[in-house]
């Protein structure tokens, strides 16, 4: 079983979203033609609580884009994106989610952000995709969406370390910064990850 994990195609992460991705938009076409090519379709959806401490709004005097250390972990400060029930929180309107059995949520935790669809970045939780996985006889996983070299990225090196056989399917997914996804891609491929 070869499984499609379709990352964060979010209102907030589109053009005009409060954390656009540089044309993100452009891929959601493509992820719809390619569910069909899967055994299975799952997706990711960000969902924070307001005020989640990945916001820089959540601490004073910083901003957007600085780096701070949150409980042990570098932590990107974002701007407020995704927030539980908000509409930049729901999935895109144009992407087809007829065949999406599973939606996992992660970030719901207000002290720890998430970019990895498996656990939150300090490997503390996990949202369950592993086991909904495993009990389906998964083997395989590709990976697409948004951001490549954030939560796309951390989906499949989890994936990886969790013993699937895993791609990252370049046609769907957009960086936010394409020359660190680009550092990120080779850690990727060194550590036996695949592209397709
Ligand atoms: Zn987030």
């Amino acid at each position: 079983m070869h499984a499609l994990i379709v990352v964060d195609i979010q209102y907030d992460f589109l053009p005009n979203g409060a954390l656009a991705v540089p044309m993100g938009d452009e891929i959601i076409e493509k992820i719809n033609r390619i569910q069909q090519d899967y055994d299975l379709v799952v997706a990711t959806q960000d969902w924070h609580p307001a005020g989640h401490k990945s916001f820089a709004s959540a601490h004073s005097g910083r901003k957007p884009f600085e780096v701070i250390d949150l409980g042990g972990l570098e932590q990107v400060l974002w701007p407020d994106h995704c927030v539980q029930e908000s509409g930049g929180a729901e999935l895109a309107g144009l992407l087809d989610t007829r065949r999406i059995e599973a939606i996992f949520r992660k970030g719901t935790d207000p002290d720890i952000d998430s970019y990895s669809g498996f656990f939150d970045n300090g490997k503390r939780k996990n949202t369950g995709l592993a086991g909904y996985l495993r009990d389906r006889k998964v083997t395989a996983v590709s990976v697409c969406g948004l951001a490549a070299d954030y939560c796309v990225y951390f989906t499949a090196m989890d994936a990886l370390e969790l013993g699937f056989d895993t791609y990252i399917v370049e046609e769907a997914v957009r960086p936010i910064d394409a020359s660190a996804y680009m550092d990120k891609r080779a850690t990727f491929l060194q550590r036996g990850g695949k592209l397709r």
